[in-house]
């Protein structure tokens, strides 16, 4: 019999597994909106022109090889990422305390910060908010950090608990590291204020918190890529240090080309020189290296001016089409008369409502209207369209009456 015989089926992941109970249903008006992927007005996945044109490029370039990256990824990749993500003329960067590295999308950029920080930091303790995307904790504690929490979200007025987040960030231990959503907080799509971040900001400098910015939506959230990014400078202008992981998977759609960045902020250069040296020993013996053909799409957009125009709008186009459904689906709920008040739907922010949904009604919506979500209530606005509207307006109204 097989040495494997005793090993139990394992549960599907909560995220992706509604995409495979979705995929399982035959039902021809059914409805993903599980998964965090951009979709057009036709329900189809998008490919952005300037990606098309960037490939293009690639394709036709002879002297493009397939040699082995080094350690950390594709050099000018790297720069413009930290540009991206810190500003054009950020001081960190001209003065050469920001160490970047290319990692697999956003999740091995977080994996890749933990494991550094786990081997080399000297709080082992990381704060995560309540509730956050369902990867974190499993990515950290995987890494050798002491997972926490500190309270986020208030369901009674589905907006944040700011008081909650500073009693809980003022009593942590001084040191401990915080994960923050830069923008467009997964699953809640509920943002501090400008206000609210500068207060969290003073607080996090005055304990010497280390913030760990995990940014998968710059400018998905606006529809400008600086705007987005406010949060994660104003941590940057103090003089303090963070790290940042940054994905391309939903601003630039290349979910499965696995490209991110990994930067950490230092406070001196030779410092961020050190821990590049540490950041390729975590590297090698994982995956030695990173791809190339994505990181290199990704560098042919950033550095040619008109292309990185055009893919602002095109980034803008899908931040505001997801706006519209925020829209779409409040008016209609207002004018079918569904029980409850769906402000929310326009208040939040991002990729997601978080709707309210309790588990229950979830279960009904899949079984009765064959509508997948998450079994917080957590819906992908981006997989909804002008057309599935009404379908998912009907769902909600038998769900909650
Ligand atoms: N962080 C958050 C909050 C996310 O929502 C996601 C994707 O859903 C990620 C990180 C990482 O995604 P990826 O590894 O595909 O870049």
């Amino acid at each position: 019999s097989s040495v494997f015989a005793h090993i139990v089926q394992a549960p599907e992941d909560p995220i992706l597994g509604v995409t495979v109970a979705y995929n399982k249903d035959p039902s021809p008006v059914k409805l993903n909106l599980g998964v965090g992927a951009y979709r057009t007005e036709e329900g189809k996945p998008l490919v952005l022109n300037v990606v098309r044109q960037a490939e293009q490029l690639l394709v036709n370039d002879s002297s493009r090889v397939k040699e082995y990256l080094p350690i950390v990824g594709l050099a000018d990749f790297n720069k413009l990422s930290a540009k991206l993500i810190l500003g054009a003329d950020s001081p960190a960067v001209q003065d050469n305390r920001v160490t970047t590295v290319q990692c697999l999308s956003g999740t091995g950029s977080l994996r890749v910060g933990a494991e550094f920080l786990a081997r080399h930091y000297h709080e082992r303790t990381i704060y995560i908010p309540v509730p956050t995307w369902g990867n974190h904790p499993k990515v950290f504690t995987l890494a050798g950090l002491s997972v926490k929490s500190y309270r986020y979200y208030d369901p009674t007025t589905r907006g944040l608990n700011f008081q909650g987040l500073l009693e809980d960030l003022q009593s942590a231990p001084s040191g401990a590291i915080v994960l923050l959503h830069a923008c467009a907080h997964n699953p809640t799509g509920v943002d501090p204020t400008p206000q609210q971040w500068e207060q969290i900001r003073q607080l996090m400098r005055s304990k010497a918190l280390l913030p760990l910015f995990d940014s998968a939506y710059q400018g998905f959230a606006s529809g400008s890529l600086d705007a987005d990014a406010q949060s994660v400078r104003m941590f940057v202008a103090d003089g303090g240090e963070c790290l940042v992981a940054q994905s391309y998977a939903k601003n630039m759609g290349l979910y499965g080309e696995r490209v991110g960045a990994l930067s950490i902020v230092c406070r001196a250069a030779d410092v961020a020189g050190r821990v590049e040296s540490q950041l390729k020993l975590v590297i090698r013996p994982m995956y030695s290296n990173p791809p190339i053909h994505g990181a290199s799409i990704v560098a042919t957009i950033l550095k040619d001016r008109n292309m990185f125009h055009e893919w602002t709008l095109e980034l803008k186009a899908m931040a505001d089409r997801i706006i519209s459904m925020r829209q779409q689906l409040f008016d209609a709920l207002r004018a079918r008369g569904t029980p409850g008040d769906w402000s929310h739907i326009i208040k939040q922010i991002g990729m997601f409502t978080f709707t309210g949904l309790n588990s229950e009604q979830v279960t009904f919506m899949r079984k009765e209207y064959h509508i997948y979500m998450t079994s917080d209530g957590r819906i992908s606005m981006a997989g909804l369209s002008s057309r599935t509207v009404p379908h998912l307006t009907d769902a909600i109204h038998a769900a909650v009456t």
